[in-house]
């Protein structure tokens, strides 16, 4: 059986909607999807770890990148630097692996104008006061910070109406389902069952 070359998915979300969480449980049920590790200027937060989480580079590091046109796209959020090396996901999708970026909607945008049949998912939390409550969950922040982080998280939303699928996270298994469904149904398109079931389908119209 061929493979066919592997999809390309975006998930973006405000902070605090659970994407991460989802991204993870995703990878650890299916071997064959994985996550493209971005480049970012910013610090590393307790327990990221630098090629895991994502490459950790200097300012003048990720323009030179951007100067060598590594880039699949690149944006600025807030105050830093991310982006996608063009090595982070080619080798993949020649293999049949099915990727997902985890990127803002700047970066949605560039990728939607350079990938055709790219699927993109936002997710949203269920609710307003839980999104308040989970941005707050360490209790430690002053209500300034956690106003800025409210408005960061609507800023982000307000772009909920580019994408292909929205998925509100409320019951995780359910949520994380709904995505699993995305995967599937972008799996089993003509093009990619044709490439696919090649031998079959010349053997059963011969
Ligand atoms: P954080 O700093 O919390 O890890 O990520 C902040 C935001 O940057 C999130 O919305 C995340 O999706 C976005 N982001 C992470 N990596 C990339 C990337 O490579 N490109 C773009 N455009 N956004 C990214």
């Amino acid at each position: 059986m061929a493979h066919s070359r592997g999809n390309l998915f975006i998930l973006s979300a405000p902070s605090g909607a659970g994407k991460s969480s989802l991204i993870n449980a995703l990878l650890k049920k299916h071997a064959d999807m994985k996550v493209s590790v971005s480049h970012t200027t910013r610090a590393p937060r307790p327990g990221e770890n630098n090629a895991e989480h994502y490459h950790f580079v200097s300012v003048d590091e990720f323009k030179a990148l951007i100067a060598k046109d590594d880039f699949f796209e690149w944006a600025q959020v807030f105050d830093n630097y991310y982006g996608t090396s063009k090595q982070a996901i080619e080798s993949q999708l020649a293999a049949g692996i099915d990727v997902f970026l985890d990127i803002d909607w700047q970066g949605a945008r560039q990728v939607r104008e350079i990938v055709d049949d790219v699927k993109t998912i936002f997710i949203l939390p269920p609710s307003k006061q839980e999104l308040e409550q989970r941005l707050n969950n360490r209790g430690q922040d002053s209500a300034e910070i956690i106003a800025g982080r409210m408005a960061q998280a609507q800023s982000e939303t307000s772009h909920y109406d580019e994408y292909d699928f929205v998925v509100v996270n409320d019951d995780f298994d359910t949520a994380l389902s709904e995505i699993e469904s995305v995967v599937i149904a972008q799996r089993l398109t003509l093009k990619a069952q044709t490439t696919r079931h090649q031998t079959l389908i010349n053997e059963l119209l011969k």
